[in-house]
């Protein structure tokens, strides 16, 4: 067969936040060998995980569980106590909380200390959310509009979103809000990393015959990426690593797009470049 056209995304893969967190958590692994722990996986992605587990950081569950001595906090941040309680252990923070998770924490204090009744739009338990609502302990945690039907406003509202969430989400529960409160204050707190991965990906699904999307299949961003990108070419693939890669997908294309999700380092998408190029040149 003819070689296809072989396209990766022009914004894919590991965004600034978890760039930033993976080149701290190895620089602290190389400066205190074996006495690095993050707290939970550092991010939604099992190989870069386990090679962090082969180069010496382990993952704790919780700070009371982390046997090392210094203890890393994920790009998605934690609240106010977990940092407190590691002050308490005498361990040493290094905090990978991404800068833009960071400004949701903030403007949900800030609005919570103005008196304003906080509503997070986003995803209930996910440790984003978890660690905003530990800065603004009353804040409530509204996923859609539907879910605001069941509280009682009060007259000054504030509003956060978590960094993933879709504007039209937060359009969708921001319509709802005009007319039934006095004061809302709104801080867009959406991340356009993803955004601007989600517009990139529609364009290029729609432009290919076969698209393969990288990344964790726990990861939310990439399974929307997977979504978006279904919902334009029908033979679309989510895997994680190059062996799941099927030559089949590859019998008739001519136009062959890559996207990742967010957790996903270059070096991994370079990865499967390399192997659709090995599959296709055996066709
Ligand atoms: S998606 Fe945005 S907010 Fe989340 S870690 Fe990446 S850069 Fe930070």
């Amino acid at each position: 067969m003819t070689m296809p056209t072989i396209e990766i995304a022009a914004q894919a893969g590991a965004c600034y936040g978890v760039e930033r967190a993976l080149r701290m958590v190895k620089e602290a692994s190389s400066l205190h060998e074996n006495t690095v722990q993050t707290l939970g996986p550092l991010i939604h992605n099992p190989q870069v995980v386990q090679q962090l587990e082969k180069d010496g950081v382990q993952v704790a569950s919780s700070v009371d569980d982390a046997t090392a001595n210094v203890v890393v906090i994920r790009s998605h941040g934690v609240a106010p106590e977990v940092v407190q309680r590691a002050h308490e252990l005498g361990k040493t923070m290094l905090d990978a909380t991404c800068p833009y998770v960071k400004k949701v924490h903030h403007a949900a204090k800030l609005l919570e200390e103005q008196g304003y009744q906080v509503l997070v739009v986003g995803e209930a338990g996910h440790p984003e959310v978890e660690g905003t609502r530990g800065n603004a302990p009353s804040a409530l945690v509204i996923g859609s509009p539907e879910e605001l039907k069941a509280v009682r406003l009060k007259r000054k509202v504030g509003v956060v979103v978590q960094t993933t969430q879709s504007p039209a989400n937060l359009q969708a529960i921001l319509s709802c809000l005009l007319g039934k409160v006095e004061e809302l204050r709104v801080f867009d707190t959406i991340c356009a990393a993803t955004s601007e991965r989600q517009a990139v990906a529609a364009d290029l699904s729609s432009r290919v015959d076969t698209m393969i999307v990288i990344g964790g299949r726990i990861s939310a961003n990439t399974t929307r990426l997977a979504e978006i990108c279904s919902a334009t070419c029908a033979n679309t693939h989510h895997i994680e690593t190059p062996d799941e890669l099927e030559a089949s997908w590859f019998a008739t294309s001519k136009h062959i797009g890559i996207t990742a999700g967010a957790s996903t380092p270059a070096n991994q998408i370079q990865a499967v470049h390399t192997a659709i190029v090995n599959l296709c040149e055996q066709l």
